[in-house]
């Protein structure tokens, strides 16, 4: 029998994922020039697939990167000359705040507890702040910021860079990218695909930024996938090293599939599951919502605490096919995670709450 994976990524492959690997198989993508009109027309596609879900507007480019956790070197190294500000409530925002430490930026943090989340009217950017780093979906405590709350404090801080991460949420949180600079993704998670493969977006502003420090302030923004770099190359949709474009070819076609059913249907759907999974565990007394606010509840990560030991009821779920992420770190005795991509259905989700019943 087949496994369901509602791990928080590697997640359930989506559900074209084989036709696709297979189509680019038979047109031997795997062997083809990133040089080629051919891969040049993959990009382009991939691009405008991506701009169309995500609503991307002309003033941001596309770029691809080997993760997201590279992106997260990349934005700091090109987009800040001293200082950047972190907003921090679990491990992955807790790593982009590291990764800023460990490039030697004066890096500003407001930290919350684990399982709390942020709104923008308590939140004060440090005066001298170049960049505000965001985390849409806090994978680790399924925790996730709303983009109402990341408008409204970049309409508080227009001159300072925006960047999110929406890595464990992407295409779900709808971003209006006339106010959010740059943002960054990777694939295995709600793409459905197995990991490999970063986007980056990032508009003028950043270009702008990267290119003054690189020669006027003779400070390094990086040799490998610079942002000017990137960004020259994109202009014939070229990468500056080989890429991987068997994947860059899938997510296009995906990103296609998902269009097909409608961002704002693939956004409902999303939420309806996550209502499902809530409302079972918040009536169930053997189980209860890790997260007490619900607006910052996870819609993509749904993180729940269990009376019995989480690894008894991840083991039961199994039986029945299902593979329920554990919780995160010091949380793995008591909690466990559901990954609420787009790769499984309304069906599959009702199955995992009926075996969790049980
Ligand atoms: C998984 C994850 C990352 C890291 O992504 P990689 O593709 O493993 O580099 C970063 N941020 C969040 C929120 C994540 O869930």
């Amino acid at each position: 029998m087949k496994n369901t994976y509602f791990t928080p990524g590697p997640a359930e492959l989506y559900p074209t994922f084989g036709t696709h690997m297979q189509t680019a198989l038979n047109e031997q993508i795997g062997s083809i020039s990133h040089r080629s009109q051919r891969f040049r027309d993959i990009y382009k596609h991939t691009d405008q697939q991506l701009r169309t879900l995500l609503n991307i507007p002309v003033t941001h480019g596309i770029f691809f990167t080997g993760s997201a956790s590279e992106v997260w070197e990349r934005v700091l190294l090109n987009c800040v000359e001293h200082e950047s500000f972190h907003l921090v409530n679990g491990s992955f925002s807790r790593k982009f705040y590291d990764y800023a430490q460990s490039l030697h930026k004066y890096a500003h943090v407001l930290e919350k507890p684990f399982g709390e989340g942020f709104d923008a009217a308590e939140i004060e950017v440090p005066e001298y702040a170049e960049l505000v780093c965001l985390t849409h979906n806090e994978t680790s405590s399924g925790v996730q910021m709303r983009p109402l709350e990341m408008h409204k404090l970049k309409r508080k801080y227009p001159k300072k860079l925006f960047c999110v991460d929406m890595v464990s949420s992407a295409p779900y949180p709808d971003l209006d990218f006339s106010l959010i600079d740059s943002a960054f993704f990777s694939v295995q998670k709600a793409f459905g695909m197995p990991a490999g493969l970063g986007v980056w977006i990032a508009n003028e502003a950043c270009l702008d930024k990267a290119e003054r420090l690189q020669k006027y302030e003779s400070m390094t923004i990086g040799a490998h996938n610079s942002l000017p770099m990137l960004w020259k190359n994109y202009q014939t949709f070229e990468t500056p090293a080989t890429p991987n474009v068997l994947f860059i070819y899938v997510l296009g076609k995906i990103t296609e599939d998902l269009n097909k059913i409608g961002i704002e249907t693939v956004r409902k759907q999303t939420e309806e599951k996550a209502r499902m999974v809530y409302r079972f565990v918040e009536t169930d007394e053997r189980y209860s919502a890790f997260v007490k606010e619900e607006r910052h509840r996870s819609q993509t990560v749904l993180v729940a605490n269990t009376t019995a030991p989480a690894k008894d009821v991840m083991a039961t779920a199994k039986e029945a096919g299902l593979i329920v992420g554990s919780g995160y770190g010091k949380q793995k005795d008591t909690q466990i995670r559901i990954a609420n991509f787009p790769a499984v259905s309304i069906e599959q989700t009702a199955h995992l709450i009926d075996v969790l019943k049980k």
